[in-house]
């Protein structure tokens, strides 16, 4: 089992609680589609850096990631940045967006630092369709007529991450 380190920078208190919340849901995951890697907080092996990033509309529902990789495809190090303060339009006004929205965010950013490059669906979509809860807490993103959270992969990305970790 191949073991990738996540380092948060100075990314705040709802950043810092959505990556967390996307490395533990993205083990279950992968464990659960037999996907040989497993994040860590800090941990060994290679490592994906996280910072925010001012320059990433708010309003956009994606961070920024490059990857390098070795000659065998395998990580060696990549760079995830994230807006600073994401929003997200409702009924009521536009307001700041749920942790579990981030963590969708943070997680589609995990994925593609792990090499896979193309935009499919359900957690690796192109484009979401963002869908306010009553409150930040019932906040979605919708791809591939899938609701996340939770977070799930489609087929062709569990066959892609399988054939770059096994
Ligand atoms: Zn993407």
């Amino acid at each position: 089992m191949a073991s990738v380190g996540v380092k948060l920078g100075s990314i705040g208190s709802q950043w810092t609680t959505a990556c967390k919340q996307a490395v533990h849901d993205l083990n279950l995951l992968f464990r659960r589609k037999r996907i040989e890697v497993t994040l860590a907080i800090n941990g060994a092996g290679p490592t994906i850096n996280v910072e925010t990033d001012a320059s990433i509309l708010g309003t956009l529902v994606h961070g920024k990631t490059s990857a390098e990789t070795n000659d065998a495809g395998k990580l060696m190090r990549a760079e995830v940045r994230l807006p600073v303060k994401l929003s997200i339009n409702t009924p009521k006004g536009v307001r700041d967006a749920g942790t579990g929205y981030a963590e969708v965010i943070a997680a589609h950013e995990f994925v593609h630092a792990l090499g896979h490059a193309p935009h499919n669906s359900h957690l690796m979509a192109q484009t979401f369709s963002k869908s306010p809860g009553d409150r930040p807490a019932g906040d979605k993103l919708t791809a591939g007529g899938v609701s996340l959270p939770p977070l799930d992969l489609s087929d062709d990305s569990v066959a892609q991450l399988k054939s770059i970790w096994g």
